[in-house]
């Protein structure tokens, strides 16, 4: 009986064994967690299947998964966002970028400014099927006033007119049926049109991401935007006679002669920049500061305060300077020689302010968010936001404070801070492994040993392969 009941279960057993289902996925063993939620966790195995995170436990009880990658001595972060980029700026990296961004472990971007026709295809390519490209996320064009800086005269053209509230509600209304994922309120727009803006935007639910219009004060536009890029006009809202600035300005913005858009702005920020911040005043700025509580700030200090710190005076520029398209790396090394040559002290200036600002906004509990410009000011894309996270910690975030600015700052943006952003089960599978902890240095960041994207694994060597230049 016993020997018929032992034999019955040894042919019952390799049916068992196939009815069991096969380990799918991918699991990164034994390594260190870090984000800026569950802050650091250790000996932890995450499992991604799909574009899912569908386990994060210690390892000595992690679950079977398909291939393992050995995270001993590692550590995993969320994929970093760039939160201010150009993708159609220059017609020379729209190609290139998405595979730059994700060398670099930028596994989501968010555009900040193109010509819908020009932003639609790199949308659509980039959200195709098997595109290996970060997650993009869209404004459309910077919505102008009356004189439109980015005119297509002497600067790109990535901006349009937006003269009255009727013309700018039907703007964004087109825009929403054509798919943007948040509005951009640029610098000439009125008061009224800026009002109408707001509406609109809110009425369709879409996020605004925002200059200061020179027309408004920061204390009363601010805490109707989600986002401000930057800190653009807040220092005018700093200083002693704010209240004067700002009745300059809009008489300087009536504009009989009709200067065009870029050449007026630039003459009022060359006429009040500097003195604003001579005129700092401290107790006007907490004013304007407490305006800004929810308004996420986008201060782009690799960009406003570059000369503190030109990336051309990095060890690694060259060799990331290689992986940009030839006609540009001659363009910016010429750029970079005059730079070294000419350093031009206003800049300076402005980039120590910047770096005081942002620090003041974020000790008062200002959210911040990590964005470069990319590819504006020698930004090389992707490159460029691991200096802008050196640059927050300058201004006084912690390591772990700045890569909240570059993945759970951009979530809540979207609301998206439940699918992305933190390393939990049910999140995305974008994650970057690192070769350092970034917390002992931030510029560990740099050191990438592999990048999930979309719940696709790279190694360091097929991202380099893939960025290269043909
Ligand atoms: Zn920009």
């Amino acid at each position: 009986m016993k020997t018929t009941l032992r034999l019955f279960l040894l042919l019952l057993l390799p049916l068992v064994a196939a009815c069991q289902p096969r380990p799918t996925g991918t699991a990164i063993t034994n390594v260190t967690l870090i984000d800026a939620v569950n802050g650091v966790r250790r000996h932890q195995t995450v499992v991604f299947d799909g574009d899912q995170i569908t386990a994060v436990t210690s390892s000595d009880t992690a679950p079977a998964a398909q291939r393992t990658i050995d995270g001993s001595g590692k550590f995993v972060i969320p994929g970093l966002w760039d939160f201010h980029v150009h993708l159609t700026f220059d017609d020379n990296f729209t190609d290139t970028m998405p595979a730059l961004f994700l060398s670099y472990g930028i596994t989501s971007v968010r555009d900040t400014g193109g010509l819908i026709h020009k932003m639609l295809p790199v949308v659509e390519k980039m959200r195709s099927k098997d595109a290996v490209a970060p997650r993009v996320f869209f404004s459309g064009p910077l919505l102008d006033g009356d004189f439109v800086v980015y005119d297509g005269t002497s600067r790109p053209e990535i901006g349009i007119r937006n003269t009255t509230p009727d013309e700018a509600r039907a703007a964004i209304q087109e825009l929403a049926a054509q798919g943007v994922d948040f509005i951009k309120i640029y610098e000439m727009v009125s008061p009224a049109v800026f009002d109408a803006m707001v509406e609109t935007a809110n009425e369709l639910s879409l996020p605004i991401d925002s200059h200061v219009p020179l027309s408004m004060r920061a204390r009363v536009a601010g805490p109707f935007v989600d986002s401000i890029e930057h800190l653009r006009n807040i220092e005018m809202d700093c200083a002693s006679n704010a209240a004067e600035l700002h009745e300059t300005r809009l008489e300087r913005l009536e504009n009989p002669d009709g200067i065009p858009g870029a050449e007026l702005r630039s003459s009022l920020h060359s006429l009040q920049r500097l003195p604003a911040i001579g005129a700092y005043d401290e107790e006007q700025c907490d004013q304007t500061l407490a305006a800004l509580r929810s308004t996420m700030q986008v201060p782009t200090l690799r960009l406003g305060a570059f000369s503190l710190a030109p990336s051309f005076q990095r060890d690694d520029w060259e060799t990331a300077l290689s992986r940009v398209p030839p006609k540009v790396r001659e363009e910016w090394r010429a750029s970079a020689n005059d730079m070294a040559e000419n350093p031009v002290q206003e800049y300076i200036d402005f980039g120590k302010w910047a770096v005081f600002l942002t620090g003041r906004m974020h000790s008062q509990g200002i959210p911040v968010g990590a964005g470069t410009d990319t590819p504006i000011l020698l930004a090389i894309p992707g490159y460029s936001l691991h200096s802008e996270l050196e640059y927050l910690v300058r201004a006084g975030l912690s390591p772990l404070e700045a890569l909240r600015s570059a993945t759970v700052r951009p979530a809540e943006f979207f609301a998206l801070q439940d699918e992305m952003g933190t390393i939990d089960p049910g999140k995305k599978a974008d994650l970057v492994l690192l070769d350092a902890n970034p917390l002992q240095e931030i510029a560990n960041t740099r050191k990438i040993s592999g990048v999930v994207t979309k719940g696709v694994f790279y190694d360091r060597d097929a991202l380099l392969a893939r960025a290269d230049m043909k």
